[in-house]
């Protein structure tokens, strides 16, 4: 049986579990389990590898993003631009591949290859792509996390200038901004605005970034990462000054599907 799992902690409400064993059902794929592993310590991974010789692939959610790369053996272009990994692929040298495939190998799991991808980022541009206009030529991260950095990977690529909102910072910089320097001229001049701290997500879902919301135009494009509300006050209270908004159930997906493919090609 082939295995697939999730790594991060805590692990209290799963998308990943329940869409990839809704999709195993779906789309009859037999033989096939996922599994959650909620590790606090990544001094806890390599025994995960171990003692799983039938994982092929692992999702990675808070808090692991970051730290998890000093444990892989490769990174692709992406994860390595971005500097943060949510989908590893694991390659084992009993499969039928080539012996160069596996090198670099750790001592802690020596017959593995272990390779980072990041999906988020493919999973942001594939949900945000259809909503771009002309007038989205700059953006407003709202925190500095691995989402945030994958969401400006995408959006510089793009060709879309890119800021960020953060609490670390207190004068502002070419792209940095503190949440007290925002004002209506930063506002009305950057009209797409994309939360990336868990600010509104559930259980806490009076709480949203503290940014001047009356600035906000139907000429702005506001996109939530957060999925769960489906609407968070910070996507309500930009609706309410009517712009375009989107939440993150869309990139989750996107991500997920990515990562299916990843580990099965
Ligand atoms: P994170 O590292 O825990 O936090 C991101 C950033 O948010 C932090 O670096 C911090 O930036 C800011 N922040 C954290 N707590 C805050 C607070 N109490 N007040 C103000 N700012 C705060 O999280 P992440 O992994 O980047 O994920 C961010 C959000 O995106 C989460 O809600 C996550 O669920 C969501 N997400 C969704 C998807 C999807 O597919 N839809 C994918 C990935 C992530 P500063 O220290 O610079 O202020």
């Amino acid at each position: 049986m082939k295995l697939y799992g999730l790594i991060g902690y805590p692990l209290t409400h799963s998308f990943s579990e329940k869409y990839f064993k809704a999709k195993f059902q779906k789309e009859n794929i037999s033989d096939v389990d996922f599994k959650t592993f909620a590790i606090k310590d990544l001094k806890d991974f390599s025994s995960i590898i171990k003692s799983n010789d039938n994982l092929k692939g692992l999702s990675v959610t808070i808090p692991h993003k970051e730290n998890i790369i000093p444990f892989l053996d490769e990174l692709d272009e992406t994860a390595k631009n971005i500097g943060a990994v949510n989908c590893v692929k694991i390659v084992r040298s009993s499969e039928n591949v080539d012996s160069s495939t596996i090198q670099n190998l750790k001592p802690e799991t020596s017959n593995v290859k272990l390779i980072g991808f990041n999906t988020d980022a493919y999973g942001f541009q594939q949900s945000i792509k259809p909503f771009l206009e002309t007038q989205h030529e700059k953006a407003l991260i709202i925190g500095t996390g691995g989402a945030a950095k994958a969401v400006a990977y995408v959006l510089k690529n793009i060709g879309i200038d890119v800021h960020f909102v953060s609490r670390k910072t207190n004068h502002s910089t070419n792209n940095s901004f503190s949440y007290s320097e925002l004002n209506q001229n930063i506002v009305s001049k950057i009209k797409l605005i994309v939360n990336a701290t868990p600010l509104g997500m559930y259980p806490n879902t009076n709480e949203s970034p503290e940014i001047p919301y009356e600035y906000i135009t139907s000429e702005h494009l506001c996109y939530d990462l957060i999925y769960n509300p489906e609407e968070s006050l910070f996507l309500q209270k930009a609706k309410n000054n009517g712009a375009v908004t989107i939440n993150g159930l869309s990139m989750l997906h996107h991500q997920a599907d990515k990562a299916w493919e990843i580990w099965n090609k």
